[in-house]
């Protein structure tokens, strides 16, 4: 399988590639965001719990996002391998990460930082609340605490990969073009 965790600060881009990746390389996409949004929209006990959180634009507790990813990492034995899209987001989850695919036999291949400096990632987010809907897009004080949230909580995550020779960064600015092609020429190396 490659199992793989697409990185960065919100904005990078990591939905959008991770979307592109699926296709050319069939590989499941996981973006705990997404399912917690999901969860939101069904009005679910988990969903009231995260929604709180979410629009302070501070972290879901691990318990929560590791059940998610779990069920589903458990449930499919068919998968190519998996894309991690906004998870793993603390050193935890990516402890508990590792654990859950080792019951499978399998590793994280390779995690991709997209790096993005902030202007940009300000700029690219409060564009995308135009349209998003997401109320988390569209406050620059909530954008800016998620960054900082990034920078304290979850580039540890990065460490705990690199320990493990398995973390590698491309730019992550440019067309969305190219930025796929150096993802693309990473993961042909897998
Ligand atoms: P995202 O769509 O990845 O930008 O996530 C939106 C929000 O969902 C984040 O700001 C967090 O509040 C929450 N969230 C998503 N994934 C995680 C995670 N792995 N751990 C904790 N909170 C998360």
């Amino acid at each position: 399988m490659l199992n793989l965790i697409l990185f960065g600060p919100p904005g990078a881009g990591k939905g959008t590639q991770a979307q592109r990746i699926i296709e050319k390389y069939g590989l499941i996409q996981l973006s705990t965001g997404d399912m917690l949004r999901s969860q939101i929209a069904q009005k679910t006990e988990l969903g009231l719990k995260a929604q709180e959180i979410m629009a302070k634009g501070e972290l879901v507790s691990d318990e929560i996002v590791v059940g998610m990813i779990k069920s589903i990492v458990h449930g499919d034995k068919s998968a190519k391998g998996y894309i991690f899209d906004g998870f793993p987001r603390t050193v935890k989850q990516a402890e508990a990460l590792d654990n859950l695919l080792s019951e499978i036999n399998e590793e994280i291949s390779q995690l991709i930082l997209l790096e993005v400096n902030d202007q940009e990632l300000i700029a690219r987010l409060l564009n995308r609340g135009k349209d998003s809907g997401r109320a988390d897009d569209q406050d620059v004080s909530i954008i800016e605490n998620r960054i900082k949230v990034f920078k304290e909580q979850t580039t540890p995550v990065m460490e705990h990969y690199k320990a493990k020779n398995k973390a590698v960064s491309v730019k992550g600015v440019g067309s969305l073009d190219e930025i796929s092609e150096l993802l693309y020429a990473v993961l042909d190396k897998l």
